[in-house]
């Protein structure tokens, strides 16, 4: 197995998507392994917010429909932008909201409980602010969270079964949300197969797909996906905050959504200001109200980098960067209580990976004091994210040596096993 620098250097110098690196704000002396929490800002990304803040300097209101990108129109701009990223048609597209905020509206959208269907599934690994949206949802429909929401559990802690979750789809089932790549372990669900099952037991399906998009390819239209949601601020690197997505197949794009407000209106329609919504007939109908401009603007530089670059090319290398640093962990880590909790097949492993031990907490203390930005996850993972687009073999492989040094000579011993506030 190749391991060594030399190793590194040369799977840099084959690497067709080095020169990106000089696109991003990347600290020479700092190796970034969090790109899955916060992408770093591209100079397209900055461009693009000076041009959208010129814009307002220059045209005040009639920036809404005026300068180089009016902003009457981004929503569903960005919305096109995403199409080739997640597998889906224009129209069933838009950047808007949060992560959280969508899936309130997607789910007030389609949870529809109706006779014995009053259940939603979902899974015990997912990310919190889900489960509470989920939980918080059912109970606005007066049902009670701990009997209608079901969450397939985990055999090891890391990972999901497909057999699992498809035996959790039982009759009482009236939707579905699960995450495409698990936030700690990295895995990928089969989403196409959960979702065929689900089709065939008539109950609707959503993906959040935080943790992928930007990362894998998707095919959710050809899947028959119901509807998806994401965050634009970690593998798309749209900064903190920065507006999300919504997928919504076609063949619900006649529905009326859950929660509606003006954007929600066919945009010809809009400014009769009438009292009955016509609401869009694509996916722009999911939108509530005034778009947050100045956190989408960073989107208009950063996805016109994916739409060039293609997400094949992304995923191909970011699966030689995983798969390096895991075959590193290996070898090199081997004596010193490492656990690998990410899937070692590449079909289901994401574009980060996930490590546990038992002193997670002080070896990320340790990590960032030499340079190396890990993310700790509670209560024993260190989450690392070589990103395509911007990180190295050679960080790779200096990364693996700094950990190393850190366990000999048990440079981590100086630091708290305990979190900080956000990591
Ligand atoms: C990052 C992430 C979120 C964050 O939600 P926000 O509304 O953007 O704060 C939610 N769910 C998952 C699975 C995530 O990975």
């Amino acid at each position: 197995m190749k391991t060594g620098l030399e190793y590194a250097i040369h799977l840099d110098e084959q690497d067709s998507l080095s020169p990106y690196r000089d696109e991003f704000y990347v600290s020479e002396d700092t190796i970034y392994l969090d790109g899955n929490s916060l992408g770093l800002l591209s100079k397209r990304s900055e461009k693009a917010v000076l041009t959208v803040l010129n814009a307002w300097k220059n045209h005040a209101i009639d920036g809404w429909t005026d300068g180089e990108y009016p902003w009457f129109y981004l929503s569903e701009k960005i919305g096109k932008e995403f199409a080739p990223l997640v597998g889906a048609k224009p129209e069933e597209l838009i950047a808007t909201g949060s992560t959280t905020i969508n899936i309130h509206q997607l789910v007030a959208s389609f949870y529809e409980p109706k006779g014995k269907r009053t259940k939603i599934l979902a899974d015990e690994l997912n990310f919190p602010s889900d489960i509470y949206a989920l939980q918080s949802q059912l109970q606005l429909h007066g049902f009670s969270p701990t009997e209608h929401l079901v969450q397939v559990k985990s055999k090891d802690g890391n990972t999901l079964h497909t057999e699992d979750i498809v035996d959790a789809m039982t009759e009482d089932v009236a939707l579905i949300v699960l995450p495409s790549v698990l936030y700690r372990s990295g895995q990928i669900l089969d989403m196409k197969t959960i979702t065929q099952a689900a089709r065939e037991r008539g109950i609707l399906i959503g993906f959040d797909l935080c943790h992928s998009i930007g990362s894998i390819p998707h095919f959710l239209s050809e899947w028959g996906v119901d509807f998806a949601f994401w965050c634009t601020y970690k593998h798309l690197n749209g900064g903190p905050g920065s507006v999300a997505g919504i997928y919504v197949h076609e063949k619900h794009l006649s529905k009326i959504p859950g929660l509606t407000g003006w954007f929600s209106s066919a945009k010809d329609k809009q400014f009769d200001l009438e009292h009955e919504l016509t609401p869009a007939q694509t996916a722009g109908a999911y939108q509530i109200g005034t778009p947050h401009i100045l956190s989408i603007a960073p989107l208009i530089g950063s996805l016109e980098i994916f739409s060039e670059v293609g997400i094949e090319k992304i995923r191909e290398k970011s699966l030689q960067l995983t798969d390096y640093l895991i075959n590193l962990v290996e070898t090199e880590l081997r004596d010193f209580q490492f656990e690998l909790s990410s899937p070692r097949e590449d079909s289901m492993r994401g574009g980060h990976i996930f490590l546990t031990h038992p002193s997670a907490a002080s070896i990320c203390k340790a990590l960032k004091a030499e340079g190396i930005v890990p993310d700790y996850r509670s209560p024993n993972g260190i989450r690392l994210a070589p990103v395509a687009l911007y990180n190295t073999f050679q960080e790779v492989w200096k990364t693996v040596q700094t950990l190393k040094a850190i366990m000999i000579e048990e440079r981590y011993k100086k630091f708290e096993n305990t979190r900080g506030v956000i990591a």
